[in-house]
């Protein structure tokens, strides 16, 4: 069979604004080389700049050399001593009894999901929870309730609706919303939770190791106690490659028995395992990294905010730039990308339909250099874009 059917495809999301291609970066740094040109680069989830920390690099470097590939699942023979050695320090980072190990945070939150509720239950979920979790509901075969974002007491008349009818029930969020930059209300989503005897989990894939005290995340940030099953990812704070659920035992001993996407799934490499475990020790020696990152966050919001900018308030590295429409927010990314700035258009479906926007992202690398001529191209951008 011919696969032409596939441009019919791509001629709508052309026709749509919604079309995307890859872009090739000469390297991952805050300013890297595309198409010729050097461009400050505002768009990486490597929040601390860990990925070119030279003790990070030399974990990974170390690791290597005793094998690059975990060779097989996390069961078979995937299991070395190092992935229970991060397990151990990722549990008491979350402070939790145990954590457990998977190939990518997408695949954590199918793991969690599935392994929690099936045909027989209802999962209550966030409207602008992320991908991964959206898969992972369906993927579960539970009933799903989609709640308005951000509304606890939404979530809660969900449940007092449709508890008794299933036999379990999960309350489903990012902690961190990853389009959005704003905060799961934690705190009201665990009282909830408790009230109407549902599980919570939270995806916590950009609060872990930028948030809290000791960069335990969105829960310690807010306070919140009562988080039945913590999901993160090694990819982005924690500069490497890898996801991870920590929880009770009894989470850890379901997801190695039921869990597919690690029965069935190669565990994460060596290097990237020793990349994360350095990264996570870096994390909690040194909160001037994130101390950096949230106040170079804050001058940028202020910034764009004051040159009348629609950016959505909140405290952490995603600062969003609302545009609107996809023509908009792609003519915008193209002036900036002219002033020397790479900030993608983010469009649907990754956003609903009418909020297309600029997800801007800083790190601790960036300088107040980077952040002035970061202004100085929005300024120039936003008076010829409108
Ligand atoms: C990035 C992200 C994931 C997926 O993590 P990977 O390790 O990149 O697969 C899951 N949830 C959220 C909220 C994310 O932003």
């Amino acid at each position: 069979m011919s696969l032409a059917f596939l441009e019919e495809a791509l001629r709508e999301a052309r026709a749509l604004g919604r079309h995307r291609r890859l872009r090739t970066l000469s390297g991952l740094g805050p300013h890297a080389r595309l198409d010729g040109r050097t461009l400050l680069v505002l768009a990486s989830n490597s929040y601390l700049g860990l990925h070119l920390d030279a003790r990070v690099v030399e974990a990974a470097k170390a690791a290597a050399a005793s094998g690059t590939s975990s060779g097989s699942s996390r069961l078979v023979a995937g299991t070395t001593a190092a992935h229970e050695a991060l397990e151990r320090a990722l549990a008491a980072h979350k402070g939790q009894p145990a954590a457990t190990l998977l190939g990518t945070g997408y695949q954590a939150s199918l793991a969690a999901v599935t392994t929690l509720v099936q045909a027989q239950d209802v999962v209550v979920s966030d409207a602008l929870n992320h991908a991964s979790l959206i898969d992972a509901c369906r993927l579960s075969g539970a009933t799903i309730q989609v709640y308005g974002h951000g509304d606890a007491a939404a979530a809660e008349a969900l449940l007092k609706m449709h508890r008794a009818r299933h036999r379990r029930a999960l309350i489903v969020t990012d902690g961190v919303f990853s389009m959005d930059g704003d905060l799961a209300p934690l705190r009201e989503l665990a009282e909830v939770a408790r009230a109407n005897d549902a599980a919570l989990m939270v995806d916590d894939a950009h609060g872990t190791g930028v948030l809290g005290r000791t960069g335990g995340g969105t829960a310690e940030h807010l306070g919140a106690a009562g988080i039945d099953v913590h999901m993160g990812t090694l990819s982005k704070a924690l500069a490497s490659s890898g996801g991870f659920l920590a929880g009770p035992g009894e989470l850890q001993r379901a997801l190695v028995n039921f869990a597919r996407p690690l029965l069935f799934s190669t565990a994460p490499a060596p290097p990237a395992v020793a990349a994360a475990h350095a990264a996570l020790e870096i994390v909690k020696r040194e909160p001037e990294l994130r101390e950096r990152v949230l106040s170079h966050a804050a001058t940028l919001r202020r910034g764009l905010e004051q040159m009348g900018l629609d950016v959505t308030p909140g405290v952490t590295p995603i600062v969003p730039v609302l545009m609107g429409s996809e023509k908009r927010a792609v003519a915008f990314s193209a002036a900036l990308e002219e002033e020397g700035v790479y900030v993608p258009a983010i469009r649907p479906p990754s956003v609903p339909p009418g909020s297309s926007r600029l997800r801007v992202t800083v790190s601790a690398l960036h300088t107040p250099i980077d952040l002035e001529q970061a202004l100085a191209a929005f300024e120039a951008a936003h008076r010829r874009v409108r």
